[in-house]
């Protein structure tokens, strides 16, 4: 979650797909930052277990302070708000729906609409059932952003950790249905970037490309 000044000034709400470090590990300092100058507290979006993790692990002030025992002039400075895997909840303009994916430990996936569109987004995952068959559901999905973590060659790391690699994610685009719909590939393992783009781009399969960091995309 590395977030400009803008950015900070603007997001209140964090949505969280599963705990472990690299999905938020930026939280604590983003509230920490924020302390003093946030009106309205930070909202923690996430289930039950991963707001007990965070909790337990985190927010302990063995690791980090409890900022929801804390507050500033105006009042709190972080909320957890609970949601139920399979729910709707609402947030800001858009809407979220929580799939559950197949991963280490209990993980979401989305699909997010505005008025306008809608997207499917896995989070981490190893291959999946049910996500596919809610994303096949759906009639005009915008695009689908799919992970990637490892290079074919570590296959067994992947399945050891529930990720995808290039082949295996190629079996799961097998199971989709509207195969016009946009897929981007997105939380590949930085040190192995380059190798999943090679070994993606192999697969030639035409709507299927890399999401791009840093660039703003518009559905
Ligand atoms: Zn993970």
């Amino acid at each position: 979650m590395a977030t400009t000044s803008i950015q900070k000034k603007q997001i209140r709400d964090v949505v969280l797909t599963h705990a472990h470090l690299d999905h938020i590990a930026g939280l604590p300092f983003f509230i920490d930052d924020l302390f003093v100058s946030l009106e309205e507290p930070i909202r923690v979006h996430a289930t039950k277990e991963v707001i007990e993790k965070l909790q337990k692990n985190i927010f302990n002030w063995e690791i980090y302070p409890n900022f929801s025992e804390l507050h500033n002039k105006v009042g709190a400075v972080l909320e957890y708000c609970q949601f139920e895997i399979g729910t709707e909840i609402s947030v800001k303009h858009l809407s979220i729906k929580s799939l559950e994916v197949n991963h280490k430990v209990q993980t979401v996936g989305f699909l997010i609409a505005d008025e306008k569109s809608k997207i499917a987004f896995t989070s981490d995952t190893a291959e999946m059932d049910g996500f596919w068959k809610v994303v096949n559901a759906e009639k005009s999905l915008a695009a689908i952003l799919i992970e990637c973590a490892f290079p074919d060659e570590l296959e067994n790391l992947a399945l050891q950790s529930h990720h995808l690699t290039p082949a295996i994610l190629k079996m799961e685009l097998g199971k989709l249905k509207n195969t016009n719909c946009p897929i981007y590939v997105i939380n590949m393992k930085p040190v192995y970037r380059e190798k999943i783009v090679k070994q993606i781009e192999k697969l030639a399969i035409e709507n299927l490309q890399i999401l791009e960091v840093g660039k703003i995309y518009e559905w």
